[in-house]
């Protein structure tokens, strides 16, 4: 009889010491290897993927890969004490970051922490960092513009509230310069606006910092960066935390604007994680989920309908090229991804057409829509007119004399392209925008020599500032083309003309 009870409860004090064990396992882990950021442990094996862990010194990392033996873990901070044999932990809990008003003014890293020496910031909310996209019946078209106060995107390639714009381009070609501009265009907007660093240099963003700050957009920007010297993982995971921060502002009813800077050095971060976890590289060494990595973020840009609050997603993504290829692996995927593209031309920005935008390969697919009515009308044949020109230029070059028609769309579209160049950190407003292109449209630029061209913008935008000051208004309470309007810009224009006219006779003699 005793030695029956004492099987029984050595048995069941064995069963109890394994179920133990298998609790164990489930909850806590060993570093099998670690480098370059990237740890595989066995143990864990309830852990799901995107699950944070912790080591035993208060490292963080989150689970990216789930094998049979093993995870695989990427760590959110550099930390030389894990080593071989240590113990890691599950938490339950997903990757999120610190959300909400107070980030506006900051500069923050991945995890929305503080990294501009302004202080702590208390945060009272977190979200995880990777989310399902709102469905379509949650979402409404987009039908609110989003002025970037660039003229040639304004008028040709229009953004609209809750559309994702591509900006591509070789290196130094002005794709940051666009989107800061863009940023630094909400002033007095309505619009929060997240700037995403992925892999660039501190001093670029101390710059950045400053020209926003100067500008006045800090108030409703904030800067999340994972730098050129932070490891691969924090770099991958900062456009979604990014986005969350956005997310949590347009469930809010807001508009949001989020620049990804750039989404090129995103998937080389990535390809550098996946080839450590030792997945199978692809076309051009990436990962086959690659184009996966690129479409959940975008899908999460959008605008919401009226039950869910009207709030808004507009993201910018940024792409950067080699050579001029747009068809190259990556740029592909984010096209076909996003709802149009601008595209910038190296040969174009040297020549001194800057912002260097290819008017024949850029477009937007959805803005045309959101576009303000008077600059829709003012604008509308702008894109043809340029083909044409850029058709009869190349076309010219062989001939020495051309006919009178030949002569006038040339001299007209050297006039356009020559309007349409733009400094950086110099964005105008849309009432401005209507008196160039009115210019533009009405023919008022094709009596204007060349040399003067750049004087006669500078001088008309003076003048329509201080002598129609009233028209301005009407213009911006109702953005229509009206007969009545239509007049009053025209009766500007001539009284400036009748002024501007002496100094083209002065240039004669
Ligand atoms: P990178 O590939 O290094 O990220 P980028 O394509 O983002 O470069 P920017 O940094 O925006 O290019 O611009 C490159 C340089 O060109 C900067 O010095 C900037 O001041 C200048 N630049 C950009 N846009 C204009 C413009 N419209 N007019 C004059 N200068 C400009
Ligand atoms: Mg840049």
């Amino acid at each position: 009889m005793k030695t029956q009870l004492d099987e029984l409860t050595s048995s069941l004090l064995k069963q109890l010491q394994n179920l133990n064990k298998e609790v164990e396992q489930q909850e806590v882990g060993r570093v099998l290897t670690v480098g370059d950021g990237i740890v595989t442990a066995d143990g864990l094996d309830g852990v799901v993927s995107g699950e944070l862990v912790v080591f035993p010194n208060g490292t963080e990392g989150m689970v990216l890969n789930l094998e049979t033996n093993a995870v695989g873990i990427i760590l959110l901070e550099e930390d030389g004490d894990i080593k071989e044999g240590v113990l890691v932990r599950r938490t339950g809990k997903v990757t999120s970051v610190g959300v909400g008003d107070a980030l506006l003014g900051r500069v923050v890293n991945p995890l929305g922490m503080p990294i501009d020496g302004l202080g702590e910031i208390k945060h009272t909310k977190f979200r995880a960092i990777e989310r399902v996209a709102p469905g379509v019946m949650e979402r409404k078209s987009v039908s609110n513009p989003l002025q970037t106060g660039i003229k040639a995107i304004d008028a040709m390639i229009p953004i609209g509230r809750g559309q994702r714009e591509l900006i591509i381009g070789d290196r130094q070609t002005g794709k940051t310069s666009i989107a800061v501009d863009a940023i630094i265009n909400q002033k007095g907007q309505n619009m929060y606006c997240v700037y995403v660093a992925i892999g660039q240099k501190n001093a670029n963003i101390t710059q950045l910092y400053h020209t926003l700050e100067a500008a006045g957009a800090m108030e409703y920007t904030v800067i999340l960066t994972a730098g050129a010297s932070e490891l691969s993982p924090l770099q991958y995971i900062a456009p979604y935390a990014g986005c969350s921060i956005a997310e949590e502002w347009m469930e809010q009813g807001k508009d949001v604007l989020i620049v990804y800077d750039d989404l090129t050095k995103h998937a080389i971060s990535y390809r550098t994680i996946s080839l450590l976890l030792r997945r199978p590289p692809g076309r051009e060494a990436y990962p086959g989920d690659v184009f996966y990595l690129h479409s959940r973020l975008l899908e999460r840009a959008g605008r919401l309908n009226e039950e869910k609050g009207g709030g808004s997603i507009t993201a910018l993504p940024i792409i950067e090229t080699q050579a001029g290829d747009i068809s190259a692996f990556i740029p592909t995927n984010v096209i076909s991804i996003t709802d149009g593209q601008i595209f910038l031309q190296t040969d174009l920005f040297n020549a001194g057409q800057r912002p260097a935008i290819a008017t024949g390969l850029s477009v937007s697919r959805v803005g045309g829509s959101a576009q303000k009515a008077i600059i829709k009308k003012l604008s509308g044949t702008l894109k043809i007119e340029l083909a044409q020109y850029f058709e009869l230029q190349s076309f010219s070059q062989f001939g020495s004399s051309v006919d009178d028609y030949t002569k006038s769309i040339l001299n007209r579209g050297r006039k356009i392209q020559d309007l349409l160049k733009q400094q950086n950190n110099n964005p105008l407003s849309m009432v401005e925008q209507v008196f160039i292109l009115f210019a533009i449209k009405e023919a008022y630029i094709d009596k204007i020599p060349d040399v003067l061209i750049f004087d006669f913008e500078k001088s008309l935008l003076d003048f329509a500032k201080v002598n129609s000051a009233d028209l301005c208004n009407k213009i911006i309470d109702n953005p229509e083309l009206t007969d009545e309007i239509k007049i009053e810009i025209a009766a500007t224009l001539d009284a400036f003309m009748e002024i501007f006219s002496l100094k083209i006779t002065n240039l004669d003699n």
